[in-house]
């Protein structure tokens, strides 16, 4: 077919494209975003993102010269910055140098990717285990991976970006499940369950906005019920969950083989970065052939398989962090609690929201904390519901009970001053 002749005056089809289309900065989503940023520079407190520590992060940090009493960081076990880890780490660097320099299937597999699989599987209890070199990679690429078209995933109406992602991509039915709401869940499977394929519930350890826990037996009772595959994200749970941080199957006594899927981070309580699922061989062994996250991608760094792998070892011998880490956040939520702020569902986890509502108002109170030496994020629409805008604590077993009890005295008192005397407007478009 001959291309049509446009005369040199008419609009070439290109010329009717209107520049929102092909610049970023005209994206209207981009818009939005530097309207809101703009307006929480205009409160003159400086941006509470990407902020820059400038040594390891555990109970204290340092950020722009400042010495700070850390909530902002992941530490739980203060395995980041252990000695233990940082030597076993830079031995892995002597010996293998920074890099797997190829995925594991070609040539990038080293013996201690094997090594932390092996322990990693041990320690939950099930029968192996596949890292990957990221938490998010982990649940995205193994839930697309594994379901897809006349599958059903029923997931909680509260799980991680990642999952929802996983989900996306998966091509599969998705239908989200009041939060923590087994029974909700148990109704729903009863009426569509026949309707599908392979069905998938997929719940969280411990959830991370809120720092509540589900109640896994009877999540475990609806998925042999109607013959499901249960997945539970253990990011927040493994190494803080149970007595000895083997995470949430601990905490509750189940069998670790009830649950399919067993997915976990190694970004916080093991000090690297990377993800896992524990299961049976079966899927294990399927996963490493044929997950496109972990086929066409690196294997974990050397430093960050060693880092990973030390952190189980030293958890092992010391589980005592474990029960000092729940002292500390038991104490916090406590006096949290006893002077009335509102710590939401927060139990028996290392995450401890303060809701304040108003978003403007967590980034406010986020800073003026700063401003007394107390570093901590805050957390707004649309990562959790409209006002319901909070500061986040992630309590490690580093922290003191002298920090604690500073912080929650000066959290109440900052939190009271803002209340009596700011009104805030919500940030454009919440
Ligand atoms: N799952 C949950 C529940 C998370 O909170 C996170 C991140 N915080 C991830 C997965 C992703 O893990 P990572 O940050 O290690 O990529």
């Amino acid at each position: 077919e001959a291309l049509p002749n446009g005369s040199p005056t008419s609009p070439t089809p290109s010329d009717e494209i209107s520049p929102d289309y092909y610049r970023f900065d005209r994206f209207p989503e981009y818009q939005k975003l530097s309207q809101q940023l703009l307006q929480i520079e205009a409160l003159g407190l400086g941006s509470p993102f990407f902020s820059v520590h400038e040594r390891i992060a555990n109970d204290t940090t340092t950020i722009d010269g400042r010495e700070l009493i850390n909530y902002s960081s992941y530490n739980y076990l203060g395995m980041c910055g252990d000695p233990a880890v940082s030597e076993a780490t830079k031995a892995a660097i002597d010996r293998y140098g920074t890099s797997a320099s190829a995925s594991r299937v070609a040539s990038g597999e080293r013996v201690i990717h094997l090594e932390l699989e092996r322990e990693l599987a041990e320690f939950i209890g099930v029968d192996d285990c596949i890292v990957y070199v990221g938490g998010h990679a982990t649940n995205v690429t193994t839930i697309a991976h594994l379901f897809g078209e006349g599958d059903l995933i029923v997931h909680d109406a509260l799980s991680h970006n990642s999952i929802l992602q996983g989900c996306e991509l998966s091509g599969a039915r998705i239908i989200a499940f009041p939060h923590n709401d087994w029974q909700a869940l148990d109704t729903l499977l009863q009426q569509r369950r026949h309707q599908f394929r392979r069905v998938l519930i997929a719940i969280e350890g411990v959830y991370s906005a809120d720092g509540d826990i589900p109640n896994l037996p009877e999540f475990v009772a609806v998925k042999k019920r109607h013959k499901a595959f249960l997945m539970v994200d253990e990011a927040h749970s493994i190494g803080v969950l149970g007595t000895h941080g083997r995470g949430i199957g601990e905490y509750f006594g189940i069998d670790p083989q009830d649950v399919d899927l067993w997915m976990g981070t190694l970004s916080k309580s093991f000090a690297s970065c990377g993800g896992y699922i524990a299961g049976c061989k079966a899927v294990v062994k399927y996963l490493k052939y044929t997950a496109p996250g972990f086929v066409y991608s690196v294997g974990m760094s050397p430093p960050n398989t060693a880092a990973a792998l030390a952190s189980i070892r030293v958890l092992r011998e010391e589980p005592h962090r474990v029960g000092r880490l729940h002292d500390r956040a038991t104490l916090f939520r406590k006096l949290a609690r006893d002077r009335g702020l509102d710590t939401g569902t927060s139990e028996n986890s290392s995450v401890v929201p303060i809701v304040v509502g108003n978003s403007l108002m967590s980034v406010k109170l986020s800073q003026v904390l700063f401003h007394r030496g107390i570093n901590v994020g805050p957390m707004f629409y649309p990562a959790v519901p409209h006002n319901a805008a909070r500061l986040r604590f992630f309590i490690s077993c580093t922290h003191t009970e002298a920090q604690i009890r500073e912080t929650v005295a000066i959290v109440a008192e900052e939190l009271a001053k803002l209340k009596q005397e700011t009104i805030l407007p919500e940030l454009n478009g919440h």
